[in-house]
């Protein structure tokens, strides 16, 4: 069935987008036909847990949707020499030691994406078939207005993105306090566990579990030679050292932080 109209919440499983989803089902934000989770398939343990309690919390659907195991499909292009959308490794150059970044492509192809197929699905709209003209698609997203440079302009016609936190003036702190005040847990925040975009204080939430750092740390080594056409030794943390050899006591101005710098509007949401 084709529908022309359509307001959807880009669920991240984060603190905000997390308020978001229960302000909804709460009334207090007009209510969405839907909210859909980019799933890179490399979110710590306790998202997910989160994301199926959250699910039972809601009345309209959860799309769970994904392009694969954005982890695994670097590892497998690293022994295949094969090509694969990167993550903003940090790079330092063989000789020079010159220290710089890859061009970030993963939230694209893994949450935007995914995202995008889904919302023509639910239109109706087949494979490579135009949106028809008069089609509104509304996408509501979890940005808490301390995060307000974070919003966007929709880059098609059909669709207008939305941003009801920056609108109601809730900062990450309000959405954390409404989540106390309405007896619910505190949500995780929401990353791929090995992004590069941690900052100190996330790299040190991800090492409370021990088997996630562990694959972390293997991961981190896996990078380090790069393959392909990428020559530099590449990094997950931004000292250019292995994350296991990395100081995570360093103040958090030592490292980028993926609230601020922005995953798109896609994670960490
Ligand atoms: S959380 Fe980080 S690694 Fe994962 S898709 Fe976003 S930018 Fe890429």
């Amino acid at each position: 069935m084709k529908i022309n109209n359509l307001r959807i919440l880009a669920l991240g499983a984060g603190v905000q987008s997390t308020t978001l989803a229960l302000m909804i089902e709460k009334g207090e934000v007009p209510m969405v036909q839907g909210a859909v989770f980019s799933d890179t398939m490399a979110e710590p343990k306790r998202v997910y847990s989160h994301l199926d309690w959250l699910e039972k919390q809601l009345s309209y659907p959860v799309y769970r949707v994904s392009k694969g195991d954005l982890k695994q499909d670097t590892i497998d292009a690293i022994n295949n020499n094969t090509r694969v959308a990167m993550s903003p490794f940090y790079t330092r150059n063989k000789e020079t030691g010159k220290k710089g970044m890859m061009m970030r492509q993963c939230t694209q192809d893994y949450k935007i994406a995914p995202l995008i197929k889904e919302i023509r699905r639910l239109l109706g709209v087949g494979y490579r078939k135009q949106v028809p003209p008069g089609t509104n698609v509304t996408q509501l997203f979890g940005i808490s207005s301390d995060e307000a440079s974070r919003m966007r302009t929709a880059p098609k016609k059909y669709l207008t993105y939305d941003y009801p936190l920056v609108d109601l003036k809730m900062s990450r702190k309000d959405c954390l306090d409404w989540m106390k005040k309405n007896n619910y847990p505190k949500p995780p925040r929401s990353a791929c566990t090995f992004c590069p975009f941690h900052s100190n204080e996330e790299w040190k939430y991800i090492k409370e579990d021990e088997q996630e750092w562990k694959e972390v740390i293997e991961f981190d080594e896996k990078i380090r030679n790069g393959w392909g056409k990428v020559k530099d030794n590449l990094y997950l943390h931004r000292s250019g050292e292995p994350l296991s050899k990395a100081n995570l006591e360093k103040s958090k101005d030592d490292q980028l932080n993926l609230f601020e710098n922005d995953c798109e509007g896609q994670c960490g949401v």
